[in-house]
């Protein structure tokens, strides 16, 4: 395809050829794997080989005569073009990356080499353009660095790429005096989604969490995926803290609307932490650390909310390790004389008879260095730290130890419902030490019942479900506590060997303004009641609330309409006094 032989002689350089025959120099021409070209000193195109017009889709005859510049895809600045010119006067040559087009208007990237061709008194005869295109090594290269920087679930940039951008933009801040804001995004309750609808659930809420952020986060700022549940952002351009809850409330109000995956209506509400640089730390990882520790604030004070890191954050920190200290020591020094934990007990009404049917044993700290303490605030803490295992065990013999007092004063139909972690369920040692707890005490399996919370009871590994069915094998009963908290679906309750339900205090609270919770209480109760369950209801405070559920059909109430939890020596008053009335 040596089209334009006659025309010129594009390949005149005569140093270069040396003793090759020009017939020979033409068959390489035409045979060339690399698209060739050549110009005139115009600039007008006189030779084309087989290969160019494979690769654009020009015929030599309709590119003959043209110039270059149809090829191009525009994509390229005219400063590009200045300097590819500029290379080419100084020395004869340039070679570097361009995008041009086809034919048919697509483009591609091509590596382009261009010689300048003069005949011996210097005066330019012609331009040798030669040109490949790396349209599938660009690719491969591309996919591989996107593997690298990327998280393959959601697409977002991965932990290295954020460390690699933040710290960058850190340099830009600093020496532009700029602000930045580091935001620690984890999502409240995504271990349940996951725990209880699995993971392929999971991931699909992941994706559009990624998908909801991205888009309510401006282009140049950065969002990535540490992993889990765990995303960070970085605002590289505020004006202040103000610009930086701007935000955060927007990933709020983003994030909080329901998911709905394979017919769940699913929650994954975020808490969020923030650092600024530079007040909060002059580096990444300081930056990272104190958004974190802000995060965990966040979730300490309610979840779905952001708080700011301030030097109070190492306050609550040091406040933690406090508590953790004191609770290591407690629980170490329990003891059959002495003990700083003790129970409580809040009594169950048969919502027909008015009747104790059980007590709920409720366990209190009360520590010598920090006062009394909440179980909302150290059962947590408990649980971390492999602690709840000791503690648990104690609040099983020591309820059991209670219940033989309340039968020796007359009361031997009262059961008492005990609170279990799911740390407790995990090991099979819990059947041991309930048999044992109701041996050394005479008591039947069924004066006690085990209340598990809704999560631990979905996280349904073999042996939870093992040690649930070798409990309900020996007659205990069991209760799921907070239901409605978590995402288990009342059908599912079918293969769990439970007899109660106890429907969480949240939707009891405004059961009678609330049309939601009302629907939530009224639905649970009849289908429940269709499963032969048991349903309690939890929080009762108010007459009305007590009419409404009666109403529903609810089976059993607790609550501080009926009494606060008591220390045992008050419970024992407490039966005696409605024992008494009932009579
Ligand atoms: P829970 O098992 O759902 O217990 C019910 C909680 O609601 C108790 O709080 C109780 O005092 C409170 N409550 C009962 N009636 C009312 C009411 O009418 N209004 C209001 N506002 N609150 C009411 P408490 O005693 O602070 O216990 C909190 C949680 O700590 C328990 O929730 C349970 O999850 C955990 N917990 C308590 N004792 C133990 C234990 O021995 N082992 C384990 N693993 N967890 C425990
Ligand atoms: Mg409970
Ligand atoms: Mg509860």
């Amino acid at each position: 395809m040596w089209q334009a032989g006659e025309r010129s002689a594009p390949v005149k350089r005569e140093s270069g050829s040396g003793a090759l025959s020009l017939s020979v120099l033409q068959r390489a021409f035409e045979q060339s794997g690399e698209s060739i070209l050549i110009t005139d000193a115009r600039n007008r195109v006189v030779a084309v080989n087989a290969t160019f017009s494979e690769l654009t889709g020009y015929s030599a005859a309709e590119i003959l005569g043209e110039d270059p510049k149809i090829l191009s895809s525009g994509h390229a600045e005219p400063e590009f073009y200045k300097l590819m010119w500029q290379s080419l006067l100084q020395d004869d040559f340039w070679q570097g990356e361009i995008w041009d087009k086809r034919k048919d208007g697509s483009t591609y990237p091509k590596w382009l080499s261009i010689s300048v061709i003069r005949d011996e008194a210097g005066v330019v005869q012609n331009y040798v353009a030669s040109f490949n295109d790396i349209s599938a090594s660009k690719d491969a290269a591309d996919r591989l660095a996107h593997l690298a920087y990327h998280d393959p679930l959601t697409q977002l940039p991965n932990r290295l790429s954020f460390e690699t951008q933040l710290t960058q933009s850190l340099r830009i801040c600093a020496r532009e005096g700029r602000q930045l804001a580091l935001m620690v995004i984890d999502l409240d309750n995504f271990k349940n989604i996951n725990d209880t609808l699995g993971h392929h659930i999971g991931d699909e809420v992941l994706q559009r969490v990624a998908h909801r952020l991205r888009e309510c986060i401006r282009s140049s700022d950065l969002v990535a995926r540490l992993g889990g549940d765990e995303f960070v952002v970085v605002l590289p351009e505020i004006d202040g803290p103000i610009i930086a809850a701007r935000v955060a409330n927007k990933v709020q109000q983003t994030l909080a609307d329901s998911y709905q995956v394979d017919g769940h209506a699913l929650y994954a509400t975020p808490s969020i932490g923030i650092s600024l640089f530079p007040t909060d730390g002059q580096d990444a990882a300081t930056l990272l650390r104190n958004a974190d520790s802000a995060m965990y604030h966040a979730k300490s004070v309610g979840r779905n909310n952001h708080q700011f890191y301030a030097s109070r954050m190492n306050a609550a920190a040091g406040e933690r390790l406090r508590l953790e200290g004191a609770l290591r020591l407690a629980v170490a020094a329990i003891s059959p004389e002495s003990c700083e934990f003790s129970l409580h007990f809040q009594p169950q009404i048969n919502a027909l008879s008015g009747q104790v049917i059980a007590l709920e044993a409720l366990l209190r700290w009360n520590s010598p260095i920090l006062g009394s303490v909440s179980p909302l605030r150290f059962i947590g803490i408990a649980e971390e730290t492999g602690l709840i295992q000791p503690l648990g065990d104690w609040v099983i013999w020591e309820a059991c130890r209670q219940i033989r007092e309340l039968k020796l004063r007359g009361f031997d139909k009262i059961r008492i419902a005990i609170n279990i972690s799911a740390h407790q369920l995990r090991h099979e040692n819990l059947l041991l030490l309930v048999r044992g707890a109701l041996a050394c005490n005479e008591l039947q399996p069924s004066d006690i019942e085990l209340e598990v919370t809704e999560s631990t009871a979905m996280q349904n590994t073999e042996i939870t479900l093992g040690v649930l069915d070798q409990l309900a094998n020996m007659g205990v009963l069991l209760a799921i506590d907070d239901f409605g908290t978590g995402y288990s679906s009342l059908a599912y309750l079918k293969h769990l060997p439970i007899q109660h339900l106890k429907i969480d205090r949240s939707f009891v609270t405004d059961i009678e303004t609330d049309a939601n919770d009302a629907a939530i209480c009224a639905a649970t109760i009849a289908l429940g009641h269709n499963l032969g369950l048991t349903l309690v209801a939890e929080g009762v405070e108010t007459e009305a609330q007590r009419e409404f559920l009666c109403r529903l059909g609810c089976d059993v109430l607790q609550g501080y309409l009926y009494s606060k939890p008591l220390p045992f020596d008050e419970i024992v008053t407490y039966l005696q006094a409605r024992q008494t009335l009932s009579e």
